[in-house]
C-alpha cells in the first residue's frame, strides 16, 4: 500500500508556494494507466482518483503547491518561471521503495502564470500520455503519465479546444532551473539542502564530503544527461524545448510539450512551432544538454569558496561530457549497425549510410529496422530494404560477416525499434479524442508500443513514414 507525503518541504515556501488547483466539477477520466497504478502499489478506485485529479478533493493533509524555478528559455534567462499551470498535489512512497511526485498539469493558474490561462488543451495532454508510455517502453528514462482527464471546459488556443488535466508521476521535479533560482537568490542554505536531497534520492552512491561532494554530484548529473541524450538519439526523439527548466536533475525526460519523433532522417529536423532558430534540432540535442549542465555548474558556484579553482574543475567535468558522449555515441551506432567492435573504417561506412538516408529522405526507424530485419532467418515484408541502399548494404553485410549473424541481430534488435509513436498517428488519435470518437485501434496501438523491439507484421499505417513531414508542426 502506498503512502502519501509532502516532499521538498525543507526547501521552504520561497520554492514551494501553496496554491489550490481549480475544481473541475465536470471532469472525466479519459485515460488511466492501470499498470502504473499497480507498479506504484497505489490502491485507489476510479472515482477517488478522478476527484483528486479534478481538484474536487484534496489528498488528506497535503497542501498542493506550485514550485518556483528560473530557466534559460531558448538561450535567454528568464528569472520568473515556476509552475504556471501545474500543481504538485502529493508525493507517494511507492511499492518499489522510491518516492514519486503526483503532479497535475493544466490544473489552473498560479502565482507563476504570467498572464497564461493555467490550462492545458486535450491534444498536448494526449501527446504526453502516448509519448511517455512509448518512451518508457523504448527504454528511455522518463516521467510517467498516470491519467488524462477532460475538464469539460474549453481552452482558447489557435481555436477553442477541449481542456484537459494530465497527472504526471515523476521521481523528481527538481530542474536545473530550480538551482538557477537559488543561485539568483544567493540562497546557500536552500541550495545545500537541495543538493543533499538530490543526492539522497537520486545519487546515493556519492559518499564524498565538502566541495568534492558538489563536484561529484555535478559529474553524475552530467553522466545522466549524457546517457539520456544518447537514448533520445538512438530512438530518434526530438524534445523540442530543452530549456533549463525542462531539464530534470535526475536525468529523466520531462515536458512532452512540442516533442515528436524524427521520421525522415536529418540532424536538422525540428518540429516545434516555437523553435524558430532550430536551437533544439535533433542533432543539436547533445550540445544543448551539455550547455544546460553548464548552467547548473554556474549555479553550484554559490556553494564554492575558491571560484577560480572551481571554474577549472567544472570546465574539466564538462569537457568529459563531450568525451563520454562521443564514446557512447560510437557504441550506439555500432549496436545500430550490428558491429561488435568499432573500427576506424566504420566511421566512413556510417557516414555514407547517413548521407544516403538524408539525401533520399529515408525514415530513421524504418531504415534501421529494415537492416535488422534483413538479418532475420525469415525476414518480414513489413520492412523492405530501400533500393538506394543496395550497394551500401552489400558493403555492410561484408563488414558484419566476421561474427555470427545471431550476434549482430541481437545487438541490432536491442536498439532498433520496429515500431515508434509516429507523428501522423499521434495526430490522428489526438483528433479522435478531440471529437470524442476514441477507437479500439488506439488501444491496440498503445499495446504494440509497449514492446517496440518486437519485430512482427504491424498494420502498414503503424509503420509508414508520415506524408507531409516538411509541414509538420507541434504545439505545447
Ligand atoms: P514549458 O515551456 O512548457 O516548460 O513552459 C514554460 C513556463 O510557462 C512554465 O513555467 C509553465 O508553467 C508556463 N506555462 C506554459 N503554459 C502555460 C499556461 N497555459 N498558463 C500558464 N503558464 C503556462
Ligand atoms: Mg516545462
Ligand atoms: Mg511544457
Amino acid at each position: 500500500m502506498s503512502q502519501f507525503f509532502t516532499r521538498y518541504t525543507e526547501l521552504g515556501e520561497t520554492y514551494l508556494v501553496p496554491q489550490q488547483p481549480y475544481q473541475f466539477e465536470q471532469a472525466q477520466l479519459l485515460l488511466t494507466n492501470q499498470p502504473l497504478l499497480t507498479e506504484l502499489g497505489f490502491e485507489i478506485d476510479q472515482q477517488a482518483l478522478r476527484d483528486y485529479l479534478a481538484g474536487v478533493s484534496q489528498v488528506e493533509r497535503i497542501q498542493p503547491v506550485a514550485m518556483a524555478y528560473c530557466g534559460h528559455q531558448f538561450g535567454h534567462f528568464n528569472p520568473q518561471l515556476g509552475d504556471g499551470r501545474a500543481h504538485l498535489i502529493a508525493s507517494i512512497a511507492a511499492a518499489d521503495g522510491l518516492n514519486y511526485d503526483m503532479h497535475l498539469k493544466g490544473s489552473g493558474a498560479t502565482v507563476f502564470s504570467r498572464g497564461g490561462d493555467g490550462l492545458c488543451a486535450l491534444g498536448p495532454a494526449i501527446r504526453e500520455y502516448i509519448m511517455s508510455h512509448a518512451m518508457q517502453a523504448l527504454g528511455v528514462p522518463t516521467t510517467h503519465c498516470l491519467a488524462v482527464l477532460s475538464t469539460g471546459q474549453q481552452v482558447i488556443r489557435q481555436t477553442p479546444e477541449p481542456g484537459a488535466v494530465v497527472c504526471r508521476i515523476a521521481r523528481s521535479h527538481i530542474r536545473v532551473g530550480t538551482f538557477q533560482l537559488m543561485a539568483m537568490n544567493k540562497d546557500v542554505a536552500a541550495m545545500s539542502k537541495l543538493v543533499e536531497l538530490c543526492i539522497r534520492e537520486h545519487y546515493s552512491d556519492i559518499t564524498s564530503s565538502g566541495e568534492a561532494r558538489i563536484f561529484d554530484f555535478f559529474t553524475q548529473v552530467c553522466q545522466r544527461q549524457c546517457a539520456l541524450i544518447l537514448k533520445w538519439m538512438q530512438v530518434g526523439f526530438i524534445h523540442g524545448v530543452m530549456n533549463t527548466d525542462n531539464t530534470l536533475i535526475n536525468g529523466e525526460t520531462i515536458d512532452y510539450g512540442p516533442c515528436a519523433m524524427m521520421e525522415s532522417f536529418s540532424f536538422d529536423t525540428v518540429f516545434s512551432s516555437i523553435d524558430r532558430q532550430g536551437r533544439y534540432a535533433f542533432g543539436q540535442q547533445p550540445n544543448i544538454a551539455s550547455w544546460n549542465c553548464g548552467r547548473l555548474a554556474e549555479s553550484l558556484m554559490v556553494l564554492i569558496e575558491d571560484k577560480d579553482a572551481a571554474l577549472e574543475r567544472f570546465s574539466s567535468i564538462l569537457s568529459q561530457f563531450a568525451e563520454s558522449f562521443n564514446e557512447g555515441y560510437q557504441v550506439m551506432w555500432s549496436k545500430k549497425l550490428g558491429i561488435g567492435t568499432w573500427e576506424e573504417s566504420d566511421q566512413a561506412l556510417l557516414s555514407e549510410l547517413l548521407s544516403l538516408m538524408q539525401q533520399n529522405k529515408l525514415d530513421y526507424t524504418n531504415t534501421f529496422a529494415a537492416l535488422t530485419n534483413a538479418l532475420h532467418a525469415s525476414p518480414l515484408t513489413t520492412y523492405p530494404l530501400p533500393e538506394v541502399l543496395a550497394d551500401w548494404v552489400s558493403k555492410w553485410r561484408k563488414r558484419i560477416s566476421g561474427h555470427s549473424g545471431a550476434e549482430a541481430l541481437a545487438l541490432m534488435q536491442s536498439v532498433n525499434p520496429a515500431i515508434i509513436p509516429r507523428n501522423d498517428l499521434v495526430e490522428r488519435f489526438i483528433a479522435q479524442f478531440n471529437e470524442g470518437t476514441q477507437s479500439d485501434e488506439f488501444t491496440d496501438w498503445l499495446t504494440a508500443l509497449k514492446t517496440p523491439y518486437t519485430y512482427q507484421a504491424y498494420p502498414v499505417q503503424w509503420t509508414a513514414t508520415m506524408a507531409h513531414e516538411q509541414a509538420y508542426q507541434t504545439f505545447c
